[in-house]
């Protein structure tokens, strides 16, 4: 998929600018503080409907407007598509493809495919389980859009049993002997939904992870040009033996009824895929704890790549590589590497402050756009 251009209208620091995209690659080159990370969070949003920075609409507003809207068109295999995210300060949102106004904009999911590799990224190796979680999430959904729908499913289950939970704590029946029938038969209900619900999204997650280990195990020994293996484990709070569905429920129950009493004094779910880890090895040791910051970098780089060739895989066309501000981080020898895998196939859009550190390949094969204050 190609992004053809970009409109950016009372987003962030733009007023009115209209992007072309000539090349399939773009490096957007500009002092701190212009508005090259702003541009790349708009197409972010317009694929994911989210932004790794902020959680507010009300950030991405420009400051004084009401409203913001990105509109791009995208050239995709079955044919250009024009498409619009219009962001309010309450929060409310409207989205368009083509001439139709979507009711929902979770089925907005899937128009755009994107990966993106920003510093914040290292979070994925150093940070809490809860990046990792996030990082497969987006991913799932990009493989299938229709797991934004399950996502949302379980999360709406979970607030529910953990609102029960709160009121059963404040009963003060936190004794499962001494808790209402009616709680009970309610907090079983409950219970059920959050299984069911729940081993959606574990074997939707573990499906991603078993296909991308291969692949990013590859490009880790590309990259390092070493024979370390990179392997990523998914530990899922609910153990799963195997890809049984039924096993898969019963164990998921016999964990929530092994914990009744500590959720019902901590008036919280302790059970379930909002509690999964992914974990990073190289040659059987976390990476968490292994080597320098450079290492790190690398691991992601291979999981980036990876993740690039999996949705092309999966969706049959190339999705669209975001790099804010790292490329000029990796040494020539990745820089490379990255550009020999993405070669004109990926359109890819790059931030830098500095033109210098790029590999001259990069720099003839590239389209140039200064950005200033916006502009
Ligand atoms: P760096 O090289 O430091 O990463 P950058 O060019 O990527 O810089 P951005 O993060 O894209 O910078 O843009 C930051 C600028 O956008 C800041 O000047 C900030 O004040 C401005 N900005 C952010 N949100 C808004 C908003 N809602 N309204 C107006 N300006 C905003
Ligand atoms: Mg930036």
């Amino acid at each position: 998929m190609y992004l053809k251009n970009l409109h950016l209208l009372q987003f962030r620091n733009y007023q009115d600018q209209w992007v072309e995209f000539g090349a399939p690659k773009t490096i957007l080159v500009g002092n701190n503080a212009q508005g090259k990370s702003n541009l790349l969070e708009a197409v972010e949003l317009l694929s994911t409907l989210k932004s790794h920075r902020v959680t507010r609409d009300r950030d991405l507003v420009k400051e004084g407007a009401e409203w913001g809207r990105i509109v791009a068109t995208l050239e995709r295999q079955t044919g250009e598509i024009d498409l619009s995210l219009t962001l309010r300060r309450n929060g409310r949102r409207t989205v368009t493809r083509g001439s139709e106004a979507l009711h929902r904009q979770i089925d907005f999911l899937g128009t755009i495919n994107t990966v993106q590799f920003s510093s914040l990224d290292l979070d994925l190796v150093r940070g809490g389980p809860e990046h990792r979680r996030s990082w497969l999430d987006t991913l799932v959904i990009q493989l299938e859009p229709f797991y934004a729908h399950i996502l949302q499913q379980y999360h709406q289950i979970l607030r529910q049993r953990n609102a029960l939970l709160k009121k059963i704590r404040e009963q003060g029946t936190v004794n499962d002997t001494s808790i209402s029938s009616v709680s009970r038969s309610e907090l079983a209900l409950w219970d059920a939904q959050l299984v069911t619900a729940g081993v959606r999204v574990m074997r939707r997650r573990s499906r991603a992870l078993q296909r991308l280990t291969p692949i990013s195990y590859y490009w880790h020994q590309a990259i390092s040009g070493s024979t370390e293996k990179l392997e990523i484990k998914y530990l899922p709070n609910v153990p799963m033996e195997n890809d049984d569905l039924e096993l898969l429920k019963q164990a998921f129950l016999e964990k929530i009824q092994q914990r009744t009493i500590p959720e019902q004094h901590q008036g919280t779910t302790l059970v379930g895929p909002h509690r999964d880890e992914v974990e990073f090895t190289i040659n059987q040791t976390p990476a968490k704890q292994y080597g320098s910051q450079g290492q790190q970098r690398t691991l992601v780089l291979s999981l980036k790549l990876a993740e690039l060739k999996l949705i092309e895989e999966v969706i049959g066309e190339p999705p669209l590589l975001l790099l804010d501000d790292v490329l000029a981080e990796l040494d020539l020898t990745r820089q490379h590497q990255l550009l020999e895998t993405i070669q004109a196939r990926f359109q890819t859009l790059i931030t830098t402050t500095h033109l210098s550190a790029f590999d001259p390949v990069w720099l003839n094969a590239s389209q140039i756009l200064y950005v200033e204050a916006g502009h």
